[in-house]
Parts: C-alpha cells; sequence; structure tokens
C-alpha cells in the first residue's frame, strides 16, 4: 500500500513570471509530521499554497502526488477532497458569510462542540468570518477550520505568527489533538507539514522531520529540535553550514 500521504519530485512553480519554488522534493508519509524552517520571503507559502493548486500558482516542472494520486491538472476542490486541508498564514476576511454557517457548510454538520470549546470560539460563531478577528482569533478559527474539514494532510501556515503565548499553547494543543502525537506514528491517521516561523509550536508539537527552507528549495533536513537549535544559535544560513560540518565529521 502506499503509504506516501505527500510525494513531491523536483517541483519548480512561478508566481507571475517569477520563479519562487526552485526544485522541491519532500515525501511525507502517513502519520508523520514535518516542519519547515525558513527566512521571509523564501519561498515557504508559495510552497503550500502550489500543493493546493490556488490560482496564480504555476507548477512548470516536477510532480504533486497525494496519497497515490497525481494533483497534476486537478482543481483545487478536487485537492480539498483527497484529504488535504490547509490554514493560512494570512487568512481571508469574508463579509456577510459567519462563522458558524461557514463550519456548517464545510463540515457537513459535524459535531464541533469539542473544537468549538477548546479553542474557546464560542463567542465568534455569529461573526462575519474572520471579520476583525485578532491574530490569535484567526488563527483559532483556522484550526476550527481544518477540524471541520477533517483532512489526512494538513498544511498549517505558520500557526503561531502574530499570536500571543496563552494562545499558541491553546493552538497547538488543538493542533496536537487532530494529529493523535500520543500515538506511535504507525497507528496515526493525519500527517501534517507546518511552517513555523520562531520555532515555538516545538514545545508543545512534537514534530518527526524537520527542514530549513531557503531561496526556493529545501537546503537541510534533520531532527526538529537540533535544527531549531542551530538556527538559533548560527541563523537559517549558518545552520546549513553547521550541519554540513557535522556530517563531515561522522
Ligand atoms: P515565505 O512564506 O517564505 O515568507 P512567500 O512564499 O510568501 O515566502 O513568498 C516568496 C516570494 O514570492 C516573496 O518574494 C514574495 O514577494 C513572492 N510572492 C508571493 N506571492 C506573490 C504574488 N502573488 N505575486 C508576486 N510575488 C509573490
Ligand atoms: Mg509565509
Amino acid at each position: 500500500m502506499d503509504t506516501n500521504v505527500l510525494d513531491i519530485r523536483g517541483l519548480h512553480v512561478t508566481v507571475g513570471d517569477k520563479e519562487i519554488i526552485k526544485g522541491v522534493d519532500l515525501i511525507i508519509k502517513k502519520g508523520e509530521v514535518h516542519v519547515l524552517f525558513g527566512p521571509n520571503g523564501s519561498g515557504k507559502s508559495t510552497l503550500l499554497c502550489a500543493i493546493m493548486q490556488l490560482p496564480g500558482y504555476t507548477l512548470r516542472s516536477g510532480s504533486v502526488w497525494v496519497r497515490g494520486t497525481d494533483t497534476a491538472g486537478l482543481t483545487t476542490d478536487a485537492i480539498a477532497n483527497l484529504g488535504v486541508g490547509m490554514s493560512f498564514q494570512y487568512p481571508p476576511r469574508i463579509k456577510g458569510v459567519t462563522l458558524n454557517r461557514f463550519l456548517e457548510t464545510i463540515s457537513h454538520d459535524k459535531n464541533l462542540s469539542l473544537p468549538i470549546a477548546s479553542l474557546h470560539m464560542e463567542p465568534f460563531l455569529e461573526r462575519e468570518l474572520n471579520v476583525g478577528f485578532s491574530g490569535g482569533e484567526l488563527k483559532r478559527a483556522e484550526i476550527l477550520k481544518l477540524y471541520a474539514q477533517n483532512p489526512d494532510l494538513l498544511l498549517i501556515d505558520e500557526p503561531e505568527s502574530g499570536v500571543d503565548i496563552e494562545n499558541i499553547a491553546v493552538i497547538s494543543q488543538a493542533i496536537n489533538g487532530m494529529l493523535q502525537k500520543e500515538s506511535p506514528v504507525a497507528s496515526r491517521e493525519r500527517s501534517a507539514l507546518i511552517i513555523t516561523h520562531t520555532g515555538n509550536i516545538l514545545n508543545t508539537i512534537h514534530a518527526d522531520v524537520g527542514h530549513v527552507f531557503m531561496d526556493g528549495k529545501i537546503v537541510c533536513s534533520g531532527n526538529p529540535l537540533d535544527l531549531m537549535d542551530d538556527i538559533k544559535k548560527y541563523g537559517f544560513a549558518g545552520c546549513v553550514a553547521c550541519l554540513e560540518n557535522k556530517k563531515d565529521n561522522q
């Protein structure tokens, strides 16, 4: 059985006439949680948007397979229906649609009372979607959206950016709940690719693999906590050099 939930080979993506993704290979297996570190503007969000084939992102070459299906030419809707859900770094505000109405539509009336309570979203259900939401409220609403969609592969873009410490804890615990991180990898149903700029979520979310992403490419991969330590000490570029040295000395 094909256990690659996501299988990306040689991916190049342009936005307008600018190449942003410059050759990405990435395999995520069932139950695995991968994190992507990288400086601003390196193309992390573009990679997630390209996986979802959102309008404006052109796949020039390479392939993206989701659970054994080649997504070439599929609509965003069809990719979501393969079991992929994305939480945005900058979620859109949608006037005239309440959060409740939106959740009912995408969840097919699934009972969301538990995640609504744990994400403290009761007071927002009758508000217009994301309109006037604070940083923490926006990100909590995004995670609630993932609960409603119930995807097998979660693409989560900077769940902690613009969010205070209390909200980071609430959001990280909710993500952990979805990822069944307390279970062994083999028995977990869901996988994830999580972009983190600060790495703060790694206090709660125990990722299996980390990648450093720079200038449109994955430049090194390894244990997420070791990578985070090296990034804090040496910066992104220094971290890559440091890993190369460690490899040479082994
Ligand atoms: P990151 O998420 O790593 O901070 P992004 O993927 O958001 O980086 O952006 C990578 C680069 O792509 C940036 O230089 C950004 O300005 C450019 N970019 C992203 N979206 C667009 C767009 N719609 N039009 C033009 N350039 C874009
Ligand atoms: Mg981004």
